[in-house]
């Protein structure tokens, strides 16, 4: 009897040791992703077609903080639809009403013009409904005596851009699959909904939410060179010499200076031939509805993490010739696809930490706080598994939380590369060989390096940005990475959109002269 618990017993820790080892990336690793991040960086700034777009976005410079005026914003997001009214104050301070809107999965996967007809719905319910905020100023019109209310549209997909107020949808991301919309122009989708429903409201600009987190850090703080965005979908922005886009070509907007490039970082290496991928990526990715894309984003992002961790948990569960997980024992929850959100990985993780709301103290020894701690996520996964209390050992307790903790540590890590091999692409680091170290030739050379992030992972996933930091010091260094300053875009989406609309607005007025 003894002898079979005994072999049991190391049944279990060779199946948990072997699964920690397959999700955990380490350096070596993450250097070989970085250096294939800027090999597919180059290749997407040269050639139209390629899984990294690399979107010429037609902006062109970064606010400093001076800009005034009053916008409306729509923020289509990953889960939340937004429309707000942005003041620019033009001391780096804005201030901003909005309302928030559900989009529920029929919208996101029906006929793409209901989807855009909510939208104007949504705008029209924000204008009629929602008083004007505590300043004085109005939503300023693109062009005096015009009836029209300009609006920015902040649209968080990949979509190929021709100019500041048009472009194309390349595909949807994030669980969206709206039928009719890929290769149409987003801009005229919405101003046609607006023009069906007489609403007096002109869309001037688009924007994808990492070039608002770039345009809103850069006018909060003053400089920015990356926005990226960590949440329900991963990507990132940053400031490119206009020179280096030579698939722009002989196009006028290629004659100089800068312009922001929206990468589309989350279908980086589609083919992963260097990302770590597991089985249980592969399942995944088999199982979305859009496998074979977003290999990135699908390692890293809130969309996803969630799910390979019930896929995680389910293998556990399955485990032969003994359960590892639960006795063997599952929940409705579990066993549905998409059932675990990933906001439970995060709470799982607090609660570990002594977080949120599990910060009261524990108390006694250090086995007794432990024992605190792992009751605390007992309780977690009793309510948010909907698994039995009875079904929960404290060993199971422990398990899950180190599961979160693997997952939740690559996702972090991973991401660091992205922002590695922008720093490095744009010359302001060099990949470290963990020897002396020296930044003579770079640019920005012992200066701040303004990075701003949004997203629900960034903000809420404990220790990610600790975990991101240590990935980005061992890729690029310590000196470097000391040197960046990484600040959440708070509304990113909104003053973002703002500041475009502002672009837009003086484009036009500069057309008119
Ligand atoms: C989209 C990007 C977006 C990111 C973050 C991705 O799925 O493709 O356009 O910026 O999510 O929201
Ligand atoms: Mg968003």
């Amino acid at each position: 009897m003894s002898h079979t618990t005994a072999l049991h017993g190391s049944a279990k820790e060779d199946i948990l040791e072997s699964l920690y080892d397959q999700f955990t990336v380490d350096d070596q690793c993450l250097f070989k992703i970085t250096q294939t991040f800027l090999s597919e960086i180059s290749d997407g700034l040269s050639s139209y077609g390629r899984p990294m777009a690399m979107i010429p976005t037609f902006v062109k410079g970064v606010p400093d903080g001076s800009e005034t005026g009053t916008f409306l914003a729509l923020d289509l997001g990953g889960t939340n639809l937004r429309v707000c009214e942005v003041t620019l104050l033009g001391d780096k301070t804005f201030s901003l009403r909005q309302q928030k809107y559900k989009v529920s999965e029929a919208l996101k996967t029906g006929e793409v013009t209901t989807l855009f007809d909510y939208l104007a719905d949504s705008v029209d319910a924000f204008l009629t409904d929602t008083p004007s905020g505590g300043h004085d100023s109005h939503v300023s019109h693109a062009e005096e005596d015009s009836p029209y209310v300009p609006l920015a549209l902040t649209f968080s997909f990949p979509v190929e851009q021709s100019a500041l107020d048009s472009g194309v949808l390349l595909t949807w991301t994030k669980g969206f699959s709206a039928k009719n919309a890929i290769g149409k122009d987003v801009v005229k989708l919405l101003q046609d909904a607006f023009d069906r429903k007489h609403i007096h409201v002109k869309c001037v600009a688009l924007v994808n939410d990492t070039v608002g987190a770039l345009l809103s850090r850069a006018y909060t703080s003053g400089g920015c060179i990356l926005g990226a965005i960590f949440g329900t979908g991963t990507n990132g922005a940053y400031v490119e010499e206009v020179s280096k886009i030579t698939k722009l070509g002989q196009n006028p907007v290629a004659a100089g200076g800068e312009m922001i490039v929206n990468t589309e970082w989350g279908a980086f290496n589609n083919s992963r031939s260097a990302l770590p991928t597991t089985p249980y990526d592969n399942k995944l990715d088999r199982e979305s509805i859009n496998p074979r894309f977003q290999a990135f984003e699908k390692f890293i992002s809130g969309m996803y993490l969630g799910e390979i961790a019930r896929n995680v948990i389910l293998s556990l569960i399955d485990a032969a010739p003994k359960p590892v997980l639960f006795g063997g024992r599952s929940s409705a929850l579990l066993n549905k696809q998409w059932g675990l959100d990933s906001a439970v990985l995060s709470e799982i993780e607090e609660a570990w930490e002594g977080l949120g709301r599990f910060s009261a103290p524990e108390q006694g020894s250090p086995e007794a706080q432990k024992e605190e701690k792992l009751r605390r996520i007992q309780g977690v996964l009793a309510q948010r598994l909907e698994l039995s209390p009875p079904d929960i050992s404290l060993e199971d307790a422990d398990i899950v939380r180190k599961v979160c903790n693997v997952l939740g540590t690559r996702a972090a890590r991973m991401s660091g590369t992205a922002v590695a091999a922008i720093l490095v692409h744009t010359g302001r680091a060099r990949l470290w060989d963990h020897g002396e170290q020296s930044s003579a030739g770079l640019k920005d050379e012992g200066k701040r390096i303004g990075v701003g992030v949004d997203g629900s992972l960034v903000e809420f996933y404990p220790n990610f940005q600790t975990k991101l930091r240590a990935s980005l010091r061992a890729l690029v260094g310590p000196e470097v990475e000391s040197r960046v300053d990484i600040g959440m875009a708070k509304d990113g989406s909104g003053v973002g959109a703002a500041l475009c609309a502002l672009v837009a607005q003086r484009q036009n007025q500069a057309n008119h002269i």
